[in-house]
């Protein structure tokens, strides 16, 4: 019996054998995949050379163009998302920008969202520009905004749901119908929800980008990105790719190759805490508002209980007292650690406006959503009822 890759609407079950055997290779005994840390790779004769020289993502050429570890680590992400071919970098952004940068060219027009990981933000809104790529950012959750932002040139539709740090959403099915009846591609970062809870393929999206920094690997301990599509696509991207150079390096595709094994456990035990929290956290007296996918209080629940399964491990917590308030929740937390990215094993914590605060003015900072009292938290695996009891101290200091 071989491991099919998971379908179906609801919590991929087979998901759980998929991750196990999914990335088995014929004829090798090892339980444990092996490491290929080798740049370059031996011809067996000169036709074999011009074969490995010439055939795009050859696994044994030469690493920046592709390596048996990472292509192993690729194909199992692939499965996943419901693709037949994915692609590894060496970050989400180097997925994101290796992805959009095939896809369009000066003179072309992308329709995007206001909100967007602020990476995905600055490639659209500054070095898009900049190479003669026009952007319109369009609200996310109204799906006639992007219609009517689309223009002649429009080429590419880059989503994101649920969006960082807001968690809004956006109708993946409705705007892949209306970019696929004009030819125009679309293209998804799937990071928030990870794909046991979200495949946005099955709606129609051409593309799925992951920062799998987040959950796929789970561990907080190696950056990576992945890119899954159809082959084409995919070897479209691969050029772009091996231009740009982020190549993600043998030894971390082991190690998120490791943390993918338990990613079902982890999700299914992440979704489950997190949604605990928020019900929690809602009726907390030092709280204004907790917006998260999986309560009914959030304005899109129903999209979301039609676009996923589970609603993942983040949520944006509103604290009482403005940024200040949201400072002192901060300084007295001890489980969450204050520390960005999300995904992973431990419980992490961010004063949104803090880390910003550098970077952007108050006017920019609430166009991106971000309120001042906005803490974004990434529940991890600790046990939930003490999770609960370090956001309760935080939230209502005794005294
Ligand atoms: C973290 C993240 C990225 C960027 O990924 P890196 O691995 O840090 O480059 C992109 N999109 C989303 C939604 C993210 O959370």
């Amino acid at each position: 019996m071989s491991a099919r890759p998971p379908t179906g609407d609801t919590w991929p079950e087979n998901a759980d054998t998929w991750l196990q055997h999914g990335d088995a290779q014929e004829g090798d005994s090892a339980i444990a995949p092996p490491i290929h840390l080798s740049a370059t790779f031996r011809a067996a004769d000169a036709a074999g050379f011009a074969d490995m020289a010439s055939r795009p993502r050859h696994p044994r050429y030469y690493t920046r163009y592709g390596n048996p570890t990472t292509e192993r680590v690729a194909g199992l992400i692939a499965g996943l998302e419901g693709a037949p071919a994915g692609l590894m970098t060496a970050s989400g952004m180097g997925a994101i920008s290796a992805a959009v940068l095939a896809m369009v060219s000066a003179g072309d027009h992308v329709v995007a969202q206001t909100n967007h990981y602020m990476g995905t933000s600055r490639l659209l809104g500054d070095l898009l520009v900049r190479m003669g790529v026009a952007v319109s950012f369009v609200d996310q959750t109204d799906v006639s905004a992007f219609e009517q932002a689309i223009r002649p040139q429009t080429r590419l539709i880059v989503l994101e749901t649920p969006v960082n740090p807001t968690l809004a959403l956006t109708d993946l099915a409705a705007v892949a119908d209306l970019a696929r009846r004009r030819g125009i591609r679309t293209l998804a970062d799937n990071t928030f929800a990870c794909p046991l809870n979200q495949q946005p393929r099955r709606f129609g999206i051409d593309l799925v980008v992951h920062s799998a920094t987040k959950y796929l690997g789970g561990h907080h301990d190696l950056t990576a990105g992945a890119v899954l599509g159809d082959a084409d696509l995919i070897e479209q991207v691969w050029n772009t790719s091996i231009m740009l150079g982020a190549v993600l390096s043998p030894q971390d595709a082991w190690l998120l190759l490791r943390g993918l094994r338990t990613l079902s456990v982890r999700v299914e035990r992440i979704n489950a805490s997190a949604l605990r929290l928020a019900h929690a956290l809602a009726a907390m007296p030092g709280v204004a508002a907790v917006h998260y996918p999986g309560l009914p209080s959030h304005p899109q629940h129903d999209l979301a209980r039609r676009q996923m399964s589970g609603f993942g491990g983040v949520m944006a917590v509103q604290v009482r007292g403005g940024y200040r308030g949201a400072e002192a929740v901060m300084k007295r937390l001890r489980l969450f650690a204050q520390a960005v990215s999300l995904g992973g094993v431990e419980s992490l914590a961010v004063h949104a406006a803090a880390m910003w605060a550098g970077s952007l003015d108050d006017e920019a900072l609430r166009a991106a959503g971000i309120a001042p009292d906005l803490i974004r938290l990434s529940v991890g695996l600790e046990r939930v009822e003490d999770l609960m009891a370090d956001l309760a101290q935080a939230l209502a200091p005794p005294g």
